[in-house]
């Protein structure tokens, strides 16, 4: 009885979701979803990555969090559209949310928008919101068995940013091997990025990477 629940909601997602891609697709926009653990480091990363895209697209983000503004508000510092849901509980964004927000954005003069989801390496994976692509971060400190305890959220990512590479002289106990392993076991087609916000490794490969998927 619980499954049937479960499905029902999901496939009403879905019928919303398909609206939202219609609309983005109208207005020409390409819309990445990303998700990732609490302090795996979603918002410096989308600081880093408009920072290095700006002068090449205009991208516009809505952020989503459970309460509070503080997210949003380090985005909007960089002078680019930025809409908060805040979800009051809820564990991920669905297709519904996106969509009470669309009007707040101005789609049209956009090429991109950037979804950065609840903190939660479960069930935003399990739900559409009209995006393109879904892609994760995962931090190397939240350890090397990730993969096989959330699959889903990796089968589902076309992108997975492994963050914080510069920490990996302390973390005497994390397989790198074992993450890029795991992860391309459960999705072959997954492409791998190490970056460091800290220290601005990687994120040019990572941001081009993301700027050729607009055109195609
Ligand atoms: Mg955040
Ligand atoms: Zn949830």
């Amino acid at each position: 009885m619980k499954v049937k629940v479960v499905s029902r909601i999901l496939e009403a997602n879905d019928r919303i979701a398909e609206e939202n891609r219609k609309k983005f697709k109208e207005a020409g926009v390409f819309v990445a979803n990303l998700m990732g653990a609490p302090g795996a480091g979603k918002t410096t990363l989308l600081e880093k990555t408009i920072k290095e895209l700006k002068p090449h697209l205009k991208i516009g983000v809505i952020e989503g969090d459970i309460v509070g503004s503080d997210d949003a508000e380090r985005i909007g510092a960089l002078d680019i559209p930025v809409v908060q849901i805040n979800t009051g509980g809820a564990c991920h964004l669905d297709a519904n949310m996106i969509n009470s927000v669309l009007d707040d954005l101005p789609l049209k003069d956009l090429d991109m928008v950037i979804i950065e989801n609840v903190g939660n390496l479960v069930c935003p994976a399990e739900f559409k919101v009209g995006e393109d692509i879904k892609m994760m971060v995962l931090s190397i400190a939240e350890g090397h068995d990730k993969p096989l305890k959330y699959p889903l959220m990796f089968q589902e990512s076309s992108a997975l940013v492994l963050n914080k590479i510069d920490l990996l002289p302390h973390m005497m106990n994390v397989d790198m091997n074992k993450i890029r392993n795991d992860s391309r076991a459960l999705n072959p087609k997954l492409q791998v990025f190490e970056v460091s916000c800290a220290t601005g490794q990687g994120i040019d490969a990572w941001a081009q990477w993301l700027n050729g998927l607009r055109s195609q």
